[in-house]
């Protein structure tokens, strides 16, 4: 493992209840340490491929990385105006109803919920007449 990646390893850790972008990544490097937001690029994507983050994105192209729970099943709510996402739990009762329904045999599924969180809706009413 490069230190590069520890070090991405280790911001993923700290903030993993929250996706964080490249952007968000290399505010988050500590000083001292060089790595251009190319090479945090690449590493994040070999992270990603390798099954150890996973990755969410929103209407506005923002993509947001965060520390993959392979015990812990969840979904994202998506704000489309700041970007922000956020982990919640599945209730996987509900979805085995519907394909049970249509006799459907589920293997999985993934559900990414998009609208507006607080501070957006806030910000959307004072602008509107
Ligand atoms: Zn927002
Ligand atoms: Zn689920």
């Amino acid at each position: 493992m490069t230190s590069h990646k520890k070090i991405l390893i280790d911001l993923f850790i700290e903030h993993h209840d929250r996706f964080l972008s490249i952007a968000d990544l290399s505010a988050l490097i500590p000083l001292g340490v060089q790595i251009d937001q190319t090479t945090i690029y690449r590493a994040v994507q070999n992270l990603e491929k390798n099954g150890l983050v996973e990755s969410a994105s929103t209407d506005k192209g923002h993509t947001g990385y965060v520390l993959r729970h392979s015990d812990h099943h969840h979904h994202h709510l998506i704000c489309t105006g700041c970007g922000q996402i956020v982990s919640i739990p599945c209730h996987p009762d509900l979805w085995q109803d519907v394909a049970n329904q249509y006799n459907f045999q589920e293997t999985h599924h993934k559900v990414e919920i998009y609208g507006l969180c607080e501070a957006c809706q806030k910000i959307d009413k004072h602008s509107s007449p």
